[in-house]
């Protein structure tokens, strides 16, 4: 077995087992493997192990990739799970399945003319910015709700849950409980939280995605 594919059995291990303690069936967690910066090499070892969904956090790098990957591979099921410029809302919407990343009006007006134009329909999360970190993307907590109300009333999408990325030296228990509290009062069921290191913390409060790379992929090299 490949070293990636050992990785990514164990980190299926350990979600078993968070899920097992947290009173949760394991089915009901979704791993995400987060492939951003790997090259096509390094990601088939864990398509062939069998994993078939995969984040990637830029339109372009998943464009350079993917398409290949995908005619081998073709149930794969990828999700943008960066920051999305509007002017990249049609290649988004081309290209993913799951866009976890709408925190604005502009993008959820952009993604509604694509969605509509391509008759595609790539199932959309509201990204929260539960720390409220000035440098980092997401809708403010306090807003949340009404916008995921003015993405279905305004613009028509259907907005399946909501992701969260909590900032990097906070503990990120009460981060991953207000996003829960927020889906609950929003009526929706899909949360992504969760990576490499919080990832069981996360399915203890409640993750119905987590996202991880590092853990499967090794550290990352942004050369
Ligand atoms: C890179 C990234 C991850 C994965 O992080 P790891 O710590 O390597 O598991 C998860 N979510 C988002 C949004 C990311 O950008």
């Amino acid at each position: 077995m490949s070293e990636t594919a050992e990785r990514l059995d164990d980190v299926k291990r350990a979600m078993n087992a968070s899920a097992e303690e947290a009173g949760r069936p394991a089915s009901d967690i979704t791993l995400v493997a987060v492939s951003k910066t790997h090259d096509a090499e390094t990601i088939r070892p864990v398509l062939d192990a069998g994993q078939r969904i995969f984040g990637e956090n830029r339109v372009q790098e998943a464009q350079g990739k993917w398409p290949a990957l995908r005619e081998d591979y073709p149930d794969t099921e990828l999700h943008l799970i960066g920051p999305l410029q509007s002017n990249k809302a049609a290649d988004a919407v081309a290209l993913f399945d799951v866009i976890e990343t709408v925190d604005r009006e502009k993008i959820a007006r952009e993604l509604a003319k694509e969605i509509e134009k391509q008759g595609k329909t790539p199932r959309l999360l509201v990204q929260v910015n539960t720390g409220k970190e000035e440098q980092k993307a997401g809708i403010m907590p306090e807003d949340a709700v009404a916008f995921v109300a003015r993405c279905r009333d305004e613009y028509g999408l259907t907005i399946d849950g909501l992701m969260c990325i909590p900032p990097v030296d906070d503990n990120p228990g009460p981060h991953f409980a207000l996003l829960d509290k927020l889906a609950n009062e929003a009526g929706l069921s899909t949360l992504s939280m969760g990576m490499s290191a919080d990832f069981e913390t996360a399915i203890r409060f409640g993750a119905t995605h987590i996202r991880v790379g590092s853990a499967i992929f090794g550290e990352r090299d942004y050369g």
